[in-house]
């Protein structure tokens, strides 16, 4: 990924993709405190459009605050540095990836007397979990690691170190054979997947975890809050049990990344009929209307480049 052309934006600055470096002492890399953002923009109509720029960039901003790390930039300045990356690099669609870092002026676990640095950069990337798993559904398995406490982590905070517990479970069930882990949080409750929401579906009604159990408060999440209104489909967040979802009709994951993935095994359970759902596939095909820029009722999500 390093080793290409084109631009990152780094403090400021377009830098060449192959010089957007930082040094070894990079307080970050070694304790982990800091805060990104996932964002994807679409090819519309009516050009290439950034999904829910604004919303993403607030989360930004907020985990950078969880984590009292005082942004350099301002908020317009992180929506335009995505804008400009996306036109420097020429990209019809892409994910882009915002990142907030603490500098190499100093050492120890105090990050005092360091600058923060804020850089942005885009490439194209296809669906997270496969084309087949958005038309067919993923297998997905619950992780033997627990999910962050909410007072041992901050878990609305989008935080770098977080990412440790999702790579350990992410490896854990792709190694034995699944495509995503899904993970309980410290009470045994459902959730979410290492880097995705879940939802369930049983009897037409649609099941979210709420956030107490962890779960980052995805945008994707609040998104299909508004499909499922628009569909005249009820969302109720509560706690949710693993066998509530082996014996739900439906699941399926969303994220930025993995957009509206279905899930049809949990723990080689077969879940409902083991395919994409009819509520699923409503929920995708009108996400993917939105973000396409098909729906004029949500224009104002998406953000020429
Ligand atoms: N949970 C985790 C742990 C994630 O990494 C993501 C992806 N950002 C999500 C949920 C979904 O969030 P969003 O829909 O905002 O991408």
């Amino acid at each position: 990924l390093s080793d290409r052309d084109g631009k990152i934006w780094m403090d400021g600055q377009m830098v060449d993709w192959r010089d957007a470096k930082i040094h070894v002492l990079t307080h970050t890399l070694h304790y982990g405190c800091g805060a990104f953002e996932g964002v994807r923009a679409y090819d519309t109509a009516a050009g290439t459009a950034i999904f829910r720029l604004q919303e993403h960039t607030d989360r930004l901003f907020n985990s950078a605050k969880i984590l009292r790390m005082q942004m350099p930039f301002c908020k317009d300045e992180v929506n335009e540095a995505q804008r400009a990356v996306v036109r420097e690099n020429g990209l019809k669609s892409c994910y882009l990836r915002p990142l907030v870092w603490i500098g190499s002026e100093k050492l120890g676990v105090s990050p005092k007397g360091n600058r923060i640095h804020v850089m942005v950069a885009a490439w194209a990337w296809g669906a997270y979990l496969g084309e087949e798993g958005l038309q067919r559904g993923i297998r997905v398995k619950t992780s033997s690691y627990t999910r962050h406490h909410v007072n041992i982590t901050m878990t609305q905070a989008k935080a770098v170190s977080n990412y440790s517990n999702s790579i350990l479970a992410n490896m854990e069930a792709t190694e034995d054979g699944y495509d995503e882990a899904l993970l309980l949080d410290a009470s045994g409750f459902v959730s979410e997947g290492a880097g995705e929401n879940i939802f369930v579906v049983k009897d037409g009604r649609i099941y979210t975890p709420d956030l107490s159990a962890g779960a980052l408060n995805g945008i994707t999440r609040n998104t299909v809050f508004h499909i499922a209104a628009d569909l005249g489909l009820e969302i109720v967040q509560k706690r949710i049990t693993r066998d509530e979802i082996y014996i739900a009709d439906e699941a399926f994951f969303t994220g930025t990344a993995a957009e509206v993935t279905p899930i049809r095994e949990l723990d080689r359970v077969q879940i409902g009929e083991g395919r994409r759902g009819p509520i699923t596939e409503k929920i995708q095909n009108a996400f993917f209307d939105i973000v396409n820029g098909r729906n004029p009722k949500y224009a104002h999500w998406l953000t020429q480049v």
